[in-house]
């Protein structure tokens, strides 16, 4: 079941591909070297010919060879992501395209922050923004005005902030505008209205006003935009802003209660505050629109302005995707009414799971198609969300997690280009009447729109590298998440099976079907009625799955990992759901009691392609089961089996 076309994609869990990658490696660093040669080659060498003869040298190396080896032996005990048996967090081995063209790019040390100080990487990166663009439903051709703009960052974290940016970037933009009141520009009635325009149209408003600047001499251009300048709330801050602005309040940012903890880190950055973050409740682990709406009806009412409505495709903790399309739609309807927000889809983890949705040609495949491959994968609710991708203002989306490449590469991208330059950092974000409107001229001083400054252009080459080699398609980089969700539908239905097996010892239960290729477990000893207890009991369980930092070489059988299930994210009537099947007592999830608000849960995150090995006859997912079901057996050994005349709660 494992596929041929995945085999020379990775280093691999037994190092297979260890010829590849060393011949790769080697060629290419010995091009660097001559490359080093050639900038001028008539330049002797500096560092003397014999220097490696000299003692100091000889010291030198022997020092770093004993510090290497240290090193090398200090990180033996690495959690083995690599390996199949490794099944725990978002990470798995590393697809050998990004890795090779990292460390090939290494050398060269190019810095991204400007095109002046990575003349090649810059573009790379714009580049692999817009391959990231195409797979998302995003205008991907840089000719094109309303083209998507994107760029990397550290992770999902720091695109997070620049949502955060852009959205309130573009939010506040047409309330200076109205606060200078350019003649002749149609602008709205009053703050709120200025405060409260969609998306699109704020950018509209921008066009005009760059449009109504490029049309003035260059004095009173410049003077005209310094006002601007001097009202916006960059320059004012929140505090300086609301004071000239006596309608308005600080906006809100409504997220889903399974949100990653970077929104508060985002709200905190940006000074708005952990307070204006909502947290939207979720019904059957996704984000609820009703709910959402509910929220927005009673910020128009309130005249409470909203910033950023956030989906997660993919939670962190579940795996689960929200309704995008949901999303989009509330962000209409508002919009008519008065209240305009952006639409931010927090794509970390799910962003690559679109390329099962994409043509080579970039159109978005029919839902048949997309079914007749898997068992159950996509239902339609995961089939809408990732169709309407496309219309969120704004996605961020982790290379390094789903896309398989080095850490340090995360992603932020936006529909809309023209929105971006409400970024920069300097403020002639007007075009000038003599430059030149080429996208990747405009956008190589990269620093001027990123949170971040200096930063690596090898990460820039290992993921367009890789997006090259394995187009972001359903028929190239789609084959990996394919087995993937595959292998995952299989340990759901295994999972059945070992519930069935097991049925007189524990309560197992898949507490909700999985969305994609995450899968949670919940676990209960048959006879225990009681939330503390079942948690102690995973725990327990979990223990035996955990790389331990402190041990020498933490071997396990298997590596797991294990979340909490909270009420507020199942919504009430799951949760009773899921109490009922674990047979479990309603009256003992409680807050007051010390680990009984929630329930401890295994989490699974089966992306490591190599978890069914067709050459050898073996599937780990079923070695795994019958791991689970010895350590389940030998655990609840001295507890009686349900139906046994005592029910005891340990
Ligand atoms: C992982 C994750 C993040 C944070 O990304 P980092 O790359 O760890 O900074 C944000 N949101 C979601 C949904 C994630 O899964």
């Amino acid at each position: 079941m494992s596929d041929p076309a995945l085999h020379p994609c990775f280093l691999g869990p037994y190092g297979e591909n260890d010829a590849l990658l060393e011949k790769l490696v080697v060629e290419f660093l010995r091009d660097h070297v001559y490359w080093r040669r050639n900038v001028h080659p008539e330049d002797p060498p500096a560092i003397p010919t014999d220097a490696a003869n000299q003692p100091a040298f000889r010291e030198f190396e022997a020092r770093l060879r004993r510090e290497l080896h240290s090193l090398s032996a200090a990180l033996k005990r690495s959690v083995p992501f690599h390996s199949p048996r490794y099944i725990g967090h978002m990470v798995s081995d590393l697809l050998i395209p990004g890795l090779a063209a990292q460390i090939l790019t290494l050398p060269y040390n190019p810095n991204n922050v400007s095109g002046d100080a990575a003349p090649v990487t810059v573009d790379l990166e714009l580049r692999a923004a817009l391959q990231l663009a195409r797979m998302l439903g995003y205008v991907d051709d840089p000719a094109r005005p309303d083209c998507a703009f994107g760029h990397l960052t550290s992770g999902g974290t720091t695109a997070n902030y620049q949502a955060l940016r852009l959205a309130l970037a573009l939010k506040a933009f047409p309330v200076a505008l109205r606060a200078i009141m350019p003649p002749g520009l149609d602008l709205p009635g009053d703050d709120w209205a200025a405060f409260n325009l969609r998306p699109g149209d704020a950018i509209e408003l921008l066009q005009r006003w760059q449009q109504w600047l490029a049309a003035l001499p260059p004095g009173p251009r410049r003077r005209w935009r310094q006002r601007l300048e001097q009202a916006r709330i960059e320059h004012l801050g929140l505090a300086g802003f609301l004071a000239a602005h006596p309608q308005l309040k600080a906006p809100v940012v409504l997220a889903p209660v399974t949100a990653h903890y970077s929104w508060s880190k985002g709200m905190k950055l940006l000074g708005l505050g952990r307070a204006q973050l909502q947290l939207i409740p979720e019904r059957g682990m996704r984000l609820d629109v009703e709910a959402l709406e509910g929220m927005l009806r009673r910020c128009a009412i309130e005249r409470q302005p909203v910033l950023l409505a956030v989906g997660v495709l993919g939670t962190t903790e579940f795996g689960t995707l929200d309704p995008i399309d949901g999303l989009v739609s509330a962000r209409e309807r508002f919009a008519a009414e008065g209240l305009g927000f952006s639409v931010h889809v927090d794509a970390a983890w799910g962003g690559y799971l679109a390329t099962l949705f994409r043509e080579p040609d970039g159109t978005l495949r029919a839902h048949e198609d997309v079914r007749s491959q898997f068992e159950f994968f996509p239902s339609p609710e995961v089939y809408a969300a990732f169709a309407a991708l496309g219309q969120a203002d704004s996605i961020t989306v982790d290379p390094h997690k789903l896309g398989y490449i080095p850490y340090g590469a995360g992603a932020f991208l936006c529909r809309d280009q023209r929105a971006a330059t409400l970024l920069a950092e300097d403020a002639d974000y007007v075009f000038d009447p003599g430059e030149p409107e080429d996208y990747f001229a405009r956008y190589r001083h990269l620093g001027r729109y990123i949170p971040e400054g200096s930063k690596p252009g090898a990460a820039a080459a290992a993921v367009y590298v890789t997006h090259r080699v394995l187009p972001l398609d359903h028929r190239h980089f789609g084959r990996l998440p394919q087995q993937t969700i595959r292998t995952a539908e299989l340990f759901y239905q295994r999972a059945q099976r070992l519930a069935e097996t097991l049925a007189d010892r524990v309560r197992l239960r898949v507490p909700f079907v999985p969305d994609s290729n995450l899968v949670c477990l919940a676990i209960n000893p048959a006879g225990n009625r009681d939330v503390a207890a079942m948690n102690a009991f995973v725990r327990g369980l979990y223990a035996e799955m955990r790389a331990d930092p402190g041990e020498h070489w933490p071997q396990r059988e298997f590596y797991g990992s294990i979340t909490t299930l909270r009420p507020e994210a199942l919504g009430p009537e799951d949760t009773l759901r899921v109490l009922g099947e674990l047979d479990l007592d309603p009256a003992s999830l409680d807050e007051d009691r010390d680990d009984a608000d929630r329930l401890v849960i295994l989490r699974h995150t089966l992306m490591n392609p190599f978890l069914i090995d067709s050459e050898n006859g073996i599937s780990y997912i079923e070695r795994y089961f019958e791991h689970l079901e010895r350590r389940l057996r030998a655990l609840t050994a001295d507890r009686p089996a349900a139906g046994a005349i005592h029910s005891d709660v340990a």
